[in-house]
């Protein structure tokens, strides 16, 4: 079962999605909340979000996401996941499984959540979802995955507690690139002055999520920056993070986080490129591409579908073993094949 905006009059079939995620939530006793891997503010925002209004409603809710993904980003080193699990519990298979702002089930590389029989609920916002849930909630419309947690809190009559408006919050400002991307609708205005009226302290979550960074990252991002290059007349800008940039200056994988931002800001810019080089030894050999577009005119979510990923028109990502000169060939003429230049 699919439910999409686009796909029926956007208010009733929304109302319709809500009602039935809502009621699946309502019905079930035993869930397992996860989201997709690098989790990003928005993943982590929503899965808290969740996990918290489901314990308010005397539900038995459990988190998963991978080992592997510690120590999270250092954004986000103030949440904290009470009960996280880091292997499957052994009564999975009876929990309603809740996926969270993933786009495709290939992001949750976890096996025990990709068997046949799950009963899966699909909540997101990527306009790419693969809609392999067993219930699909995709609300492409939505600036954030929170936003539609937010929704279903307040369907489910749950009071927005300082501490999920906070967690709200976290995903809403990151997702929206605090409230300048295109995604910032009115919709995502009005919630965050629902969240605020709750009190959620502005000033101390935008300290938290982007200040106070640890030198490293200054360093790491002095490396990406002087070795940007232009193509085409500047409408991709890219840099490359090597192994060695991530060595020599003691940087975790996730200090990247934030550089294709300073790309994206270049005059001329359509496409904006960063290229690391990930660091786990059973990931040798493959890079992490991200891809930021500045106006309509590119989509990236179909570049990054085209090289195996995804995301949306605006930013998305793949993994790819391509060589950096062969990548940049692909990334070229997939541009240029977008803006009719061939
Ligand atoms: P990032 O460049 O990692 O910040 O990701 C930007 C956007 O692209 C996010 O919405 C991600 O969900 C999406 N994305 C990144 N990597 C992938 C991937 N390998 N597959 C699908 N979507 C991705
Ligand atoms: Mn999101």
């Amino acid at each position: 079962m699919s439910v999409s905006p686009r796909e029926d009059f956007a208010g009733v079939t929304l109302q319709r999605g809500l009602d039935q995620v809502a009621d699946e939530l309502r019905r079930a006793d035993r869930f397992l909340l996860t989201t997709h891997e690098n989790p990003d503010g928005d993943a982590l925002g929503s899965l808290l979000a969740m996990h918290w209004v489901l314990e308010q409603l005397g539900k038995d809710s459990v988190m998963y996401m991978s080992p592997d993904e510690f120590p999270l980003s250092h954004e986000y080193r103030h949440m904290t996941f009470d009960g996280l699990l880091g292997a499957a519990p052994d009564d999975v298979d009876d929990r309603t499984v809740v996926f969270l702002d993933c786009g495709n089930i290939d992001r949750m590389p976890m096996d025990f959540l990709r068997r046949e029989g799950m009963h899966i609920l699909n909540v997101d916002h990527h306009h790419d979802n693969t809609r392999f849930g067993t219930v699909n909630l995709v609300v492409p419309e939505a600036s954030c995955t929170a936003e539609i947690v937010f929704d279903l809190a307040r369907e489910l009559r749950a009071e927005i507690t300082p501490r999920i408006a906070e967690a709200l919050y976290v995903g809403l400002v990151t997702d929206t690139g605090r409230f300048m991307y295109e995604n910032t609708t009115p919709t995502a205005h009005r919630m965050a002055a629902d969240l605020i009226e709750v009190g959620v302290d502005t000033h101390r979550v935008y300290r938290r999520l982007f200040e106070d960074l640890p030198f490293r990252r200054l360093e790491l991002l002095t490396r990406a920056l002087q070795g940007v290059a232009r193509y085409d007349e500047g409408s991709i800008t890219m840099a490359m993070l090597t192994r060695s940039d991530y060595e020599q200056t003691g940087a975790l994988e996730t200090d990247s986080e934030g550089v294709v931002d300073h790309l994206r800001a270049v005059e001329q810019t359509k496409v904006a490129v960063l290229v690391r080089e990930l660091l786990s030894d059973d990931r040798r050999g493959r890079r992490k591409v991200s891809l930021r577009a500045t106006d309509g005119e590119v989509d990236v979510s179909l570049i990054a579908r085209n090289l195996g990923g995804g995301g949306h028109r605006q930013a998305a990502g793949f993994t790819t073993e391509l060589a950096p000169d062969e990548l940049v060939t692909t990334l070229r003429e997939q541009v240029a094949t977008q803006l009719g230049a061939v």
